[in-house]
């Protein structure tokens, strides 16, 4: 699942605190969270007195599990992803993709990354095309399923730990 964030985000036209969640991770396998991205819809925070919209750049993570991409948009240095990174070469090994993510400070050049490792990424088995009498490929289904779990419950010690308790 992706993964959100509660956060107060002052309005820089009026100063009003709106609260939002706001993405910390986001499963761009999926298409309408690959949108929200590419329509520079992601953590959009409409300011709840004067309106005013305005994307917030908060730090997340994109992945694709399915096709091993994961890229971090860092608009600002921010140690917790140090702190997760360190978590993924121990629980992964240093050369598993999640531990390579790279780091990217511009929006534009985030977007960029995602496209350039998707271009590069092999295609899932799920989207290449089969007859109907062939049988269904499970074999890969059980494993993904595993590993998912293993980074969501990864996930959420990594924030009870952040937020102390
Ligand atoms: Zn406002």
């Amino acid at each position: 699942m992706s993964k959100k964030v509660r956060a107060a985000i002052r309005c820089p036209q009026c100063s009003h605190e709106t609260e939002t969640d706001l993405y910390r991770t986001i499963w761009v396998e999926y298409p309408d969270n690959r949108a929200l991205i590419f329509n520079d819809a992601i953590n959009v925070v409409t300011c709840s007195r004067c309106k005013l919209s305005q994307r917030v750049d908060f730090p997340f993570l994109a992945t694709n599990v399915q096709r091993h991409i994961a890229v971090w948009y860092e608009p600002y240095p921010d140690e917790q992803i140090d702190i997760d990174v360190n978590l993924y070469r121990r629980q992964f090994g240093p050369d598993h993709f999640f531990a390579k993510a790279p780091r990217i400070r511009e929006w534009e050049a985030f977007k960029q990354t995602l496209v350039k490792l998707e271009a590069a990424a092999p295609q899932p088995r799920a989207a290449a095309p089969r007859s109907s009498r062939e049988a269904p490929q499970t074999g890969q289904a059980p494993k993904s399923a595993r590993r998912s779990s293993l980074l969501a419950d990864l996930w959420g010690r990594v924030w009870t730990a952040a937020r102390g308790h």
